[in-house]
C-alpha cells in the first residue's frame, strides 16, 4: 500500500542530484520498522539505483536532548543498538554522529542524492528542520511516522480540549490506520564503509564514555529497543489488556501498556500499536476504545499542543488565561504545606501515598497516569507560587520520567495548572482549577499500590547500579 500523501512534505523540490546513497536522518523514529519516512527512503534509493544510509546524530551532556541524563541516553543507546541490527539485515546502513542532528545531516548530506527527514514538533526538533533546510541544497523530504493522523492534516490550530480534537480526528484517522509493509532493499549498503563516531553495538561501553548527567541512573524496568517494544506490547494484549475499560484507572491493576517511553523514543509506531489493539482478541469493544483514546485522542491532542502554541514550556504561556487568572487570584492564599524541589524530589512530604508515587518515578522512571495528575496537583497545591510549582514539576517530570521531554509532558503538566480543561468549583490556592485531593486514592487499592512499588524499587536498588 502507497504511504499517505498526508504524511509527505517536500521542503526543498528539486531534482535528486549525484549522490552516493539516500540519506535518511532518523531523529524521531529510531526503529527499522513500521516507520514510514525509512520507507520513503528505500522507495527513493531503489529508484534511483542507490543504498540507503540512516544517520543519526548524538551529543554529550544533553546539549540536544535538554535535561536528559544517563537514565534517557542508556534507554536511546540500546534501542539505537536494535534499531542498527533491524536496519543491517535490511541492507541499511548506519552511522551515528557525534553532532547535532543538523549537523550530523549536513556532514552526511554531502555525499547524499536526496535527504529525508522523520518528524517532531517539539521547538528543539524545529530548529533542527530549519537548520538543515537553510544547509543543504539537495531534494528534502519530511514524512510524518510518530503520529496516526498528521498534525497538520487534523486541524492547523491549536484545539481547545480533547473533545474539539476527537471528531477530528475521528473523522480523519481511518486511511491513517493501515499497515505499513516494508519495502525491499535492492542496492544495500554493504560496501559504502561510513564509520560511526559511536559504537552502539555496546550501549554500556558507549554510556560509560560519554560525559553527561549520571545522577539519574538507568533503570532495569525498562530496556530499549524496538524488539522489546513490540514483545511488550504483544505481551500485554495477550494478558492485562483484557480490562483496559474498567480498570486503567487503578494503578495497582496493572493494566496499562508501559508503552510510553517506546513511543517517546520512537522505538515502536503509534499506527501499528492502534492495528494491534484493533486487532487483539483479548478484550472487548470498551477496552479497545479506551486504550485508542489514550494512544490517538490523548497523545495527538498534546503534538497539537506542542505544535501550534510554541510557548508549551512557559507558565505564561501554556496555561490559558481564566486559569493563570484564578490561580492568581488565591496567589496569597496560605499553603498547608510547603515543600522545596530538593524534598519533592527525595520524597520527604507528610504524605506516603505521594512520596511513594515520587519514589517510583525516582527509582524506576515510570508512573501509572492516576498518579500523575495526583503528584502533579499536590505540588501546585505544596508550592509558594503556580509558576514554580509549573516550573518544579516539568523539571521533576522530564529528570526522572524515560517518557519525559515528550510532548505529552508538556501538556499533561499544563493541563494540571488548567490547559484542555474548564473552570471547577472555587476553593483555596486553586481558584476555579480542578483539585485533586485524597478521593483520588479512595478510587483504587493504595495500599495495594504502596506494596507494589516497594516490590518495584527494592529490585532496582538491590542490584548493583547500571553504568
Ligand atoms: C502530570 C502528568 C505528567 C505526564 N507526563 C508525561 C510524560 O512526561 N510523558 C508521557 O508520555 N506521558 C505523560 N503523561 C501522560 C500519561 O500519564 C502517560 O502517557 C501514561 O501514564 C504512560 O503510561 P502507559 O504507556 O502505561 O499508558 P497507557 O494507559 O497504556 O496508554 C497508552 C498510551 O496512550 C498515551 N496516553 C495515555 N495517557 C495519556 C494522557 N493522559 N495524555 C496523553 N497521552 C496519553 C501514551 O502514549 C501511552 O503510552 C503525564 C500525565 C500527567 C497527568
Amino acid at each position: 500500500m502507497a504511504i499517505q500523501a498526508g504524511r509527505i512534505r517536500v521542503l526543498k523540490d528539486v531534482e535528486p542530484r549525484d549522490g552516493a546513497y539516500v540519506l535518511y536522518l532518523m531523529q524521531q523514529g529510531m526503529r527499522s520498522r513500521d516507520n514510514p519516512a525509512l520507507e520513503v527512503a528505500v522507495e527513493e534509493a531503489n529508484r534511483l539505483g542507490l543504498p540507503v544510509v540512516a544517520g543519526f546524530g548524538l551529543l554529550d551532556g544533553g546539549a540536544h536532548f535538554p535535561e536528559a541524563n544517563a537514565r534517557h541516553y542508556a534507554f536511546l543507546l540500546q534501542g539505537l543498538r536494535d534499531a542498527k541490527a533491524g536496519l543491517e539485515r535490511r541492507g541499511i546502513a548506519f552511522v551515528l554522529r557525534r553532532a547535532t542532528p543538523a549537523k550530523a545531516a549536513l556532514a552526511l548530506g554531502r555525499k547524499a542524492a536526496m535527504l529525508v527527514l522523520d518528524r517532531g514538533y517539539l521547538t528543539i526538533q524545529k530548529s533542527w528542520y530549519a537548520e538543515i533546510a537553510e544547509g543543504f541544497d539537495g531534494r528534502l523530504i519530511q514524512v510524518e511516522g510518530d503520529v496516526v493522523v498528521p498534525v497538520d492534516v487534523v486541524t492547523n490550530k491549536h484545539e481547545f480540549a480533547a473533545r474539539t480534537l476527537r471528531p477530528k480526528l475521528h473523522r480523519t484517522w481511518e486511511p491513517y490506520l493501515a499497515p505499513l509493509r516494508a519495502r525491499t532493499v535492492k542496492h544495500p549498503a554493504d560496501d559504502l564503509h561510513l564509520k560511526s563516531d559511536i559504537d552502539v553495538s555496546d550501549p554500556d561501553a558507549a554510556l560509560a564514555a560519554m560525559t553527561l548527567d549520571r545522577s539519574v541512573t538507568p533503570v532495569r524496568r525498562f530496556h530499549g529497543g524496538e524488539t522489546e517494544a513490540y514483545r511488550r506490547l504483544d505481551a500485554y494484549l495477550a494478558g492485562p489488556f483484557s480490562d483496559y475499560g474498567t480498570v486503567r484507572n487503578r494503578p495497582e491493576a496493572g493494566a496499562a501498556s508501559h508503552l510510553s517511553p517506546y513511543l517517546h523514543f520512537g522505538q515502536i509506531s503509534p499506527v501499528a500499536a492502534a492495528l494491534k489493539v484493533r486487532a487483539a482478541k483479548t478484550g472487548g469493544p470498551e477496552d479497545r476504545a479506551a486504550f485508542l483514546e489514550e494512544l490517538i485522542v490523548r497523545r495527538e491532542l498534546a503534538m497539537n499542543h506542542v505544535h501550534t502554541n510554541p510557548g508549551y514550556d512557559a507558565y505564561a504561556q501554556a496555561v490559558p488565561d481564566w486559569a493563570r487568572n484564578a490561580l492568581a487570584e488565591h496567589a496569597d492564599d496560605p499553603r498547608p504545606h510547603l515543600y522545596d524541589e530538593e524534598a519533592l524530589a527525595e520524597g520527604r512530604t507528610h504524605d506516603e501515598y505521594w512520596n511513594a508515587a515520587m519514589r517510583e518515578m525516582r527509582v524506576t522512571g515510570y508512573m501509572h497516569n492516576h498518579l500523575r495528575m495526583y503528584w502533579g496537583k499536590k505540588i501546585l497545591e505544596w508550592s509558594p507560587s503556580p509558576e514554580e510549582a509549573f516550573a518544579v514539576t516539568l523539571r521533576l517530570n522530564n529528570r526522572y520520567f524515560l517518557d519525559g521531554r515528550d510532548a505529552n509532558s508538556f501538556t499533561n503538566v499544563a493541563w494540571l495548572f488548567g490547559l484542555h480543561d474548564r473552570p471547577w468549583g472555587r476553593r483555596k490556592v486553586f481558584g476555579t482549577v480542578r483539585y485533586l485531593g485524597q478521593n483520588t486514592l479512595k478510587k483504587f487499592d493504595a495500599k495495594a499500590y504502596l506494596k507494589a512499588v516497594d516490590e518495584l524499587c527494592r529490585a532496582e536498588e538491590e542490584q548493583s547500579p547500571i553504568t
